[in-house]
C-alpha cells in the first residue's frame, strides 16, 4: 500500500484539533485530522462557552457560533460560585450554551471547507518521528493503514493518549433530569462545599434538563463515591433550590485532567506537539475550550511559521502560549483561595 503523505497530521477533532487544522489548512498545508469516533461525536461537556471563547471565534474565523448549535437557553450569562462556606458570588460574562457534539461538528466543518481532509471512525494507534518527520498508524475499518507527515499535533483531549497516570483524573459524574429548579436559567451553578464533592458539583440547564454533576479525584471506590456525593447534593438542590426531579434521563461519567500546582504542560516536542486537554490546557471549573482553541491556534502558527525547524516551531508555540498559560495559573490560584477543594492546586510562585 501506498504510504499517504501530508504536511501535519491531526489527533482529535475535539476543539483543539479542529482549530488546528483550519488555521493550517489555510495557511495552505496538508492536513489530515484522524478521529477515533463517528461524526459528529459525543462528549460530556456542561456546554458553556465563555465569552472569551466566543470573541476568539469572532476573531479568528469572523463568524458567530450558530444558534443551531445552541440549546436553551443560548446565552450564557456566567457563573455563581458557592464557596466552600456557602457564600453565593457572582460572576456575569456573556457566553453561550452548546450541545458540543453539533459545536465541535460545526468546527471540524470549517475546517474541512479549509481543505483539511477529515478521517473519522479511525484511531492513531502508534507514530514514530524521526528527523523528517512522524510515521502514523491508523486503525479503521479498513484494518491498519499507514500515514507519514511532517509533523504531527496531539490533540487527543484527556481520554486519548494519556498523558499523565490514572491517578491523575478528576472523574465527572452527572444526570440529565427532567423537573423544576428555582434559579435564573441562564447561570452555570458551580458548588465548593467539601461536604458536596471532592472536588466540585454543579448544575445547569440544557433545553429541557436540568443536568447535574460531581466530581471526585481519582483513587479506590471512585463510582461509589460519585454516586453518594451525587445524592447529598440532590439533598442539598431540593434544600435551597427546590429542586423537583420527575425523570432522570441519562447518566453521563466522564474524565476530565486534574490541573497541578504550577499548571504542568507537556508542549511535546520536535516533530509531535501536544494542543488542548492533551497538553494540560484546562481553567478551574473544567472551562477547556476556550484554552483549547487558543492553544490549537498558536500550535498550528508555530509549525507553519517554522515548517523546516521544529526547534523554532517549539520554542515559537511554547513562547506564543504562554500569556494563556499564565492566565490560567491565575485562575487556579484564585480557584484555590476560593475553596479548600482546590487548595493543593494553588501556586506557590504567584
Ligand atoms: C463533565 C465536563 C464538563 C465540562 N464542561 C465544560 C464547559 O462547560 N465549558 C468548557 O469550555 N469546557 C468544559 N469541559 C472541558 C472541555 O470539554 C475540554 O477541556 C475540551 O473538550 C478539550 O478540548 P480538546 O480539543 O483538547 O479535546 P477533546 O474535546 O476531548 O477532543 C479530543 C478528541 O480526540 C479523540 N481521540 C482521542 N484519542 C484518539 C486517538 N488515539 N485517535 C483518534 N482520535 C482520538 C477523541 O475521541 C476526541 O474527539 C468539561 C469537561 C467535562 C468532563
Amino acid at each position: 500500500m501506498d504510504t499517504i503523505k501530508y504536511d501535519v497530521a491531526i489527533i482529535g477533532a475535539g476543539p483543539a484539533g479542529s482549530s488546528a487544522a483550519y488555521r493550517l489548512a489555510r495557511r495552505g498545508y496538508s492536513v489530515i485530522v484522524v478521529e477515533r469516533c463517528k461524526l459528529p461525536r459525543y462528549k460530556s461537556c456542561s456546554g458553556m462557552i465563555i465569552a472569551d471563547a466566543v470573541q476568539f471565534i469572532r476573531d479568528v474565523y469572523g463568524l458567530e457560533i450558530p444558534t443551531s448549535v445552541m440549546c436553551r437557553p443560548e446565552v450564557n450569562k456566567g457563573m455563581y460560585f458557592i464557596d466552600c462556606d456557602g457564600k453565593e458570588l457572582c460572576f456575569t460574562q456573556t457566553g453561550c450554551n452548546v450541545w458540543r457534539n453539533l459545536f465541535d461538528n460545526w468546527l471540524t466543518g470549517l475546517a474541512q471547507g479549509a481543505g483539511a481532509v477529515v478521517k473519522d471512525c479511525a484511531t492513531l494507534i502508534d507514530y514514530v518521528s524521526n528527523s523528517d518527520g512522524v510515521d502514523i498508524s491508523i486503525s479503521s475499518s479498513l484494518g491498519v493503514e499507514r500515514a507519514c507527515a511532517r509533523y504531527l499535533i496531539d490533540c487527543s483531549g484527556a481520554t486519548g493518549r494519556q498523558r499523565v497516570g490514572l491517578s491523575d483524573y478528576i472523574y465527572t459524574y452527572q444526570i440529565y433530569n427532567e423537573g423544576t429548579i428555582d434559579c435564573d436559567r441562564r447561570y452555570f451553578y458551580a458548588f465548593l462545599q467539601p461536604e458536596l464533592s471532592k472536588y466540585d458539583a454543579w448544575f445547569n440547564i440544557k433545553d429541557s434538563f436540568i443536568v447535574i454533576g460531581v466530581a471526585v479525584k481519582a483513587g479506590a471506590g471512585v463510582t461509589k463515591k460519585c454516586r453518594e456525593y451525587y445524592a447529598k447534593f440532590i439533598s442539598y438542590l431540593k434544600r435551597n433550590y427546590s429542586l423537583n426531579i420527575m425523570r432522570e434521563c441519562k447518566v453521563d461519567k466522564w474524565v476530565m485532567t486534574q490541573v497541578h500546582s504550577g499548571c504542568d504542560i507537556d508542549y511535546g516536542g520536535s516533530r509531535v506537539l501536544n494542543a488542548g486537554e492533551r497538553a494540560g490546557f484546562l481553567n478551574p471549573m473544567g472551562e477547556g475550550v476556550s484554552c483549547a482553541l487558543k492553544s490549537g491556534i498558536c500550535c498550528a502558527d508555530a509549525i507553519a511559521d517554522n515548517f523546516d525547524s521544529p526547534d523554532d516551531a517549539i520554542r515559537q508555540y511554547v513562547d506564543s502560549i504562554k500569556d494563556i498559560k499564565a492566565y490560567m495559573s491565575r485562575q487556579w490560584d484564585l480557584a484555590g483561595r476560593m475553596a479548600r477543594t482546590f487548595s493543593h492546586m494553588r501556586l506557590n510562585n504567584f
